[in-house]
């Protein structure tokens, strides 16, 4: 039996066989617990912020009995990794993409340094992360779209490149491979979106100040979505 949540288990299709991983802001370790479990990775750090949590994270690797491959560290952010811990690919799920930035900006270059897979789940803000990815020489390679609970969740893979290319606006805002993808869950979402702007753009319209710059940053928006889909 899984502990994973569908979306969870959307993050967990994304990890790599024989890996050496850290889930930053585990919170109650199932990622790490059922990678080990299943032998998709051979060790795991599960790094949290917070004491709550880490002790939560610290009582189910217990439980399962798999302290000797999965060490739960409270830090911030990547500060959990050493360089000897050879941690080749790190996983930051279930949070704002405004934190996600923020935790790989201030990422060092040693605990970046073996670091070849980075594997995001922005609850929100998805655009951001694929900036900083662009920015720092990784490339996305898959990215997968669920539904659960009333929410539509994004989850990005992306490999260290030599140089990345460059990513056009619809991109950056929709996904790369969720474009190609299409998936019904895709268009849905971008439907409902497409429907919000447009709203939005009218209701702005009848508004005693009008504001110019928005109005022309959603029918840019529209565009691009209208476009895609
Ligand atoms: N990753 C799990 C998931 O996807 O279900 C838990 C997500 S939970 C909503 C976010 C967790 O990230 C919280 O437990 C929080 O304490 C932790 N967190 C927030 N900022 C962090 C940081 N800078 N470094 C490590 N953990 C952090």
């Amino acid at each position: 039996m899984t502990l994973l949540s569908k979306r969870l288990q959307a993050v967990y299709q994304m990890v790599d066989k024989d890996t050496r991983m850290a889930d930053i802001g585990s919170d109650h370790a199932y990622l790490p617990v059922e990678l080990i479990e299943q032998k998709v990775a051979s060790y795991a750090i599960a790094g949290e912020v917070a004491k709550g949590p880490m002790s939560r994270s610290k009582e189910d690797v217990d439980k399962f009995g798999l302290s000797n491959q999965i060490d739960v560290r409270l830090g911030d952010g990547l500060a959990v990794i050493n360089g000897t811990d050879k941690i080749d690919t790190v996983v930051i799920a279930g949070m704002g993409g405004i934190l996600i930035q923020n935790i790989l900006s201030n990422a060092t270059a040693e605990e970046l340094s073996n670091v070849k897979t980075l594997i995001l789940q922005p609850n929100i803000g998805e655009p951001l992360v694929r900036h900083w990815l662009v920015e720092n020489d990784f490339m996305i390679v898959d990215e997968d779209i669920v539904s659960e609970d009333h929410h539509v969740y994004e989850i990005i893979k992306a490999k260290k490149v030599e140089k990345t290319v460059a990513l056009t606006e619809p991109e950056f805002l929709m996904g790369p491979v969720l474009i190609k993808k299409k998936t019904p869950t895709f268009t849905a979402k971008w439907q409902h979106k497409l429907h919000g702007y447009q709203k939005a753009v009218e209701n702005m319209g009848h508004a005693k100040k009008i504001d110019q710059a928005k109005i022309d940053v959603m029918n840019q928006y529209i565009k691009y979505i209208e476009e895609i889909l």
